[in-house]
């Protein structure tokens, strides 16, 4: 198989992987469920792709973890926009994007928002 081709399926899987999931995931996880598609680095090569596709979106986990979770509103040729929370459960370690409850901060004049970062940690409905 050539490489290019093995690329595109690592692809593929890694952004089917990604879309299936209700909670974001990390390059460790990512990895495990792979099962041998692909190396890491392959891995961390397209998931960069990915970010700057606007295909998937990072998330610091509060415990310091990257995560990927897929773009929703992003398009190809804008930056990333996100304006909703992300939530962090303390109990399951799970990570993920809430967009169905839109946020409205205010800033103080002059200050011009074009990403948002907020992570809540707390205790997900399953859990709870
Ligand atoms: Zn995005
Ligand atoms: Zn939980
Ligand atoms: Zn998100």
């Amino acid at each position: 198989m050539s490489k290019t081709s093995r690329n595109t399926i690592a692809r593929q899987k890694i952004l089917e992987l990604i879309n299936s999931k209700k909670t974001a995931i990390s390059h460790s996880s990512l990895q495990e469920e792979l099962e041998g598609v692909c190396d890491r680095v392959t891995t961390y090569r397209v998931l960069e792709r990915l970010v700057n596709e606007s295909l998937i979106h990072r998330i610091v986990n509060v415990n310091g973890v990257v995560n990927y979770a897929p773009c929703q509103t992003c398009s190809h040729k804008e930056q990333h926009i996100h304006q909703h929370i992300h939530f962090s459960c303390i109990s399951c370690g799970t990570i993920r994007c809430i967009t169905d409850h839109p946020i409205a901060i205010t800033l103080p004049e002059n200050y011009s928002a074009t990403e948002y970062q907020l992570t809540i940690a707390g205790t997900c409905p399953e859990c709870l």
